[in-house]
């Protein structure tokens, strides 16, 4: 199968609440969008989140990489018909190696533009053959249980934001902490939701490995099932593994677990117990599948995270992985028009009451994408053609 044209969107699409965490606070949606148009017709989607704080990318750097490195070496492949087989990845592995590696000093890895453009190759294939993306990653279960996440802020929109989620029956929620006064939060939410609901605390990075093990004693009563990057990527797998060897509460690795080779480091220094997991972060489909396989041999347990303000596109590509992965403790993402003035799918697909969803059977991803929508809130649009040549 080959690609005759490649549209790039670069999305703003509103939130109806401002999301804030110690790394940034946003206020709308700002992902970017692939379509891929093969020479018979078909069309497919992807998606990934630019975030300098996770993988050093931005919009701007995505989109070029995409122009840059990762179209031409689309539109010059051929690709075969993706078979269903005892592993997902003899099926995957092709897509992902035709996507050129390229480094760069200010960027950790270019996942977020091979995220956009992996899932589209992978959307683009499956629909050609009518095939769910299900029938390359089989799941395990047909229903999944989303959590929510409270954002930093005051002690009071917490709790207003934890009573809300209890009317919704969320038993599983994350907050956001961004220093030691965060912990009055933490038991404001524990009070509101009850000894039932499980708590997990995310810091992004925020302490040094001295504190974050305070703030761990501090909150181990509060039974709290897992502390998410409590030191920043930049001090390494030493600290989280100090804090892991200290902590009451179980570590989860999210900014420093990036590439495959994070995930290794990790494995290797017993950093931590628990990997959030999210496909823009990690380059795609196959790649968070890839360590996801290396976390499970090492007995750590997953997350499924999300990208704050991911579209259908994202959300429905980690719930057929998220269903077919073993060891899965929490998922995440899934808001839709929960948090998206609009979405871009013509069913929704966001969770129900209790964080409730089921898998996705359609074609390819399973989601029908409007285009009317993506054309509304597109702010950057780039067409790109089987014969255009870029020089870097
Ligand atoms: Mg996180």
């Amino acid at each position: 199968m080959r690609f005759k044209s490649c549209t790039v969107y670069a999305l703003n699409i509103p939130f109806t609440e401002a999301f804030a965490h110690s790394a940034g606070s946003r206020a709308a949606s700002d992902s970017i969008i692939v379509k891929l148009e093969a020479r018979d017709g078909t069309v497919g989607y992807g998606e990934g989140v630019a975030r300098p704080y996770v993988t050093g990318e931005t919009v701007e750097t995505s989109i070029n990489h995409i122009r840059k490195v990762l179209w031409p070496a689309v539109s010059s492949s051929d690709y075969a018909d993706l078979v269903p087989g005892a592993d997902p990845l003899h099926a995957l592995t092709g897509i992902d190696e035709s996507l050129p590696e390229e480094k760069s000093d200010d960027v950790i890895a270019f996942n977020a533009a091979r995220s956009c453009v992996e899932i589209a190759l992978i959307d683009s294939l499956l629909r050609r053959r009518k095939m769910s993306l299900a029938e390359i990653l089989p799941p395990r279960r047909t229903s999944l249980t989303y959590g929510a996440v409270i954002s930093s802020g005051s002690l009071e929109s917490s709790t207003s934001r934890a009573r809300q989620l209890k009317l919704f029956g969320i038993q599983e929620v994350k907050i956001k902490i961004e220093d030691r006064e965060g912990i009055a939060r933490v038991l404001a939410v524990r009070e509101t939701l009850g000894p039932r609901a499980r708590l997990r605390v995310d810091a992004n990075g925020a302490f040094n490995k001295e504190d974050a093990v305070k703030v761990a004693k501090e909150m181990a009563p509060l039974d709290i099932a897992a502390f998410e990057q409590p030191t920043p990527r930049k001090d390494g797998c030493d600290a989280l593994r100090e804090v892991r060897r200290q902590s009451p509460v179980p570590v989860m690795a999210d900014e420093s677990l990036v590439t495959i080779d994070d995930a290794r480091a990790l494995i290797e220094s017993e950093a931590c117990d628990y990997f959030n997991l999210r496909l823009s972060k990690c380059g795609g489909i196959t790649r968070t599948l890839r360590i996801a396989r290396e976390a499970v041999d090492a007995g750590i347990y997953l997350q499924l995270g999300s990208q704050v303000g991911e579209t259908a596109i994202l959300s429905a590509a980690g719930r057929h992985l998220v269903a077919h992965l073993e060891r899965v403790e929490f998922v995440e993402g899934s808001y839709g028009k929960l948090l998206l003035a609009e979405d871009l799918s013509r069913d929704p697909i966001h969770f129900a009451y209790g964080g409730q969803a089921r898998t996705l059977r359609g074609a390819g991803l399973g989601i029908e994408v409007r285009e009317e929508v993506l054309e509304r809130y597109a702010v950057k649009k780039i067409h790109l053609r089987e014969d255009d040549t870029v020089h870097a």
